[in-house]
């Protein structure tokens, strides 16, 4: 790198979502740590989210920062629960950043897709912008596919498979596995984000998925550097611990519990920051870990009431006295609220994870060197299920086929056979089991030498930097 020109300012503006902001945070601490001066833009109240993260990296000397966005009256989008939408308008915040970017000008603004009206903004100031989509060359991939081709509108019923064509694996999916857009038929449904963009960073890796890295970038035209797993930044216990929320059991007792199990024996289940059970569902996880007698780690986030609307914990969601025999025989833990995810993960004792597929969780478990269960709900989880089980063959499916929005309650939970015989596929000793434990571990090590002095994603942060200076110069 050239050392003697002054540091490119990078300014990273997250969207006010779990599995948005998390990654996008630790990308800013990526950036500072090679050299770049990272802002993080947000609103006062959800800059409390972070904070004392981005206080340890100036502690010691990176240069790292956040401003907060003055909005009128001192309302403020973020609710601190880390829990917006999708589909969240954010475009309270387009005075306030247009306001703080002409007062700064930084080199570069990298923002987050789902401020839908933020490229526009920033185009008008003439500053370069790169976009963050949260997701995988492979799922962008598959997207793409789909608009392109439209197979799903070739078969003659949601459940009837079809192929998704052009890509390098054969892919199969159904359209009840695809999002609305997909299904209503909107043709033209096209990011506009791309347009104009400068390029595209990705919370991936180029090993994870060369082939749809090259696609992603030769066949579809976009300027892509892979910058991950940016979660790995987080070196130490506070940082993996004070990730997004704080956790609702402190990590020392989590970690104790392990201590207590054999290697590879824990299976950890966790479906994200957003997605909303029904109690239906959570009794049939219940019934499906209990039978298949392995020991687990349980997140239980979000529940639906029965009566249609979300809580935080009605009750009687769980089979008559499970909690206290799980409790008396140690098996299992459950937490209710927010869970040290990397710090369960990496711990020798979790041998598998049964995840919502969101593209944050499904890298953390690479990251890990952890086997998965597939159990997808919305967004492109379906996508990310077909690379782990299918491309990278590191998991089983559960047999989830119904997309719904991460609002609407499904028609039907997934049965509580269908979660055993998942978890008994993965967590049993098979010769099946050993081999995705196996490609698991080294796609691990792959991933933690990426992000490495040397490696691709380290050379790719790099490379972005070298053509800002290169853009400041000009
Ligand atoms: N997460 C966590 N603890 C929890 C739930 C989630 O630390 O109890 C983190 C998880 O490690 C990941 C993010 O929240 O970084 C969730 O992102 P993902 O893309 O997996 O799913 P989403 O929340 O966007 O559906």
């Amino acid at each position: 790198m050239d050392s003697n020109s002054p540091p490119v300012e990078i300014f990273f503006f997250p969207f006010v979502g779990g599995g948005h902001q998390i990654p996008m945070i630790d990308m800013a601490r990526v950036f500072a740590s090679h050299g770049a001066r990272a802002t993080i833009i947000t609103t006062p109240k959800n800059a409390l989210s972070f904070q004392k993260s981005i206080d340890r990296e100036q502690n010691s000397g990176r240069p790292i920062s956040i401003r907060t966005l003055v909005l009128p009256d001192n309302v403020d989008i973020a609710d601190t629960d880390m829990s917006a939408a999708p589909f969240t308008d954010t475009s309270m915040l387009q005075e306030p950043l247009r306001n703080l970017l002409l007062k700064y000008r930084p080199d570069c603004v990298v923002y987050d897709m789902f401020h839908r009206w933020c490229g526009h903004t920033i185009d008008n100031l003439s500053i370069p912008r790169v976009t963050f989509t949260g997701n995988a060359c492979f799922s962008r991939c598959v997207n793409e596919n789909l608009e392109r081709y439209k197979p799903h509108e070739k078969v003659n019923s949601d459940l009837e498979p079809f192929i998704v064509p052009g890509l390098p694996d054969r892919i199969e999916l159904t359209r009840s596995q695809l999002p609305f857009f997909h299904r209503q038929q909107q043709s033209g449904h096209k990011p506009k984000f791309m347009e104009h963009t400068f390029g595209v960073l990705v919370n991936s890796f180029y090993e994870l998925e060369p082939a749809y890295v090259e696609y992603f970038r030769n066949e579809l035209g976009m300027k892509a550097w892979l910058v991950g797993p940016v979660s790995l930044c987080n070196r130490n216990v506070e940082d993996k611990a004070e990730r997004g929320k704080k956790t609702t059991i402190d990590e020392l007792s989590i970690l104790s519990w392990l201590d207590s199990k054999e290697p590879n024996s824990v299976i950890y289940i966790s479906f994200g920051s957003l997605a909303r059970l029904t109690p239906e569902q959570l009794l049939e996880i219940a019934y499906g870990l209990e039978a298949s007698n392995h020991p687990f780690i349980w997140v239980v986030g979000k529940i639906f009431k029965s009566t249609g609307e979300e809580g935080e914990n009605p009750e009687n969601w769980l089979p008559s006295g499970f909690e206290d025999r799980i409790r008396e025989s140690q098996k299992g833990l459950i937490i209710k609220g927010w869970a040290p995810q990397l710090l369960i993960l990496e711990h020798k004792a979790v041998g598998g994870f049964t995840t919502h597929c969101g593209w944050n969780s499904v890298l953390e478990g690479v990251s890990a060197g952890v086997p998965m269960v597939t159990f997808p709900i919305t967004a492109e989880q379906f996508s990310n299920e077909k690379l782990i089980v299918d491309v990278l063959k590191i998991g089983v499916k559960v047999g989830s086929m119904e997309w719904v929005s991460w609002n609407t309650k499904p028609s039907a939970a997934v049965g509580r056979e269908k979660v055993e015989t998942a978890v008994k596929r993965l967590m049993d000793v098979s010769e099946e089991a050993a081999e995705m434990r196996r490609r698991a571990k080294e796609l691990g090590m792959k991933a933690n030498r990426a992000v490495e002095e040397g490696g691709s994603s380290y050379k790719d942060v790099d490379s972005l930097i070298e053509e800002l200076k290169s853009c400041k110069r000009n």
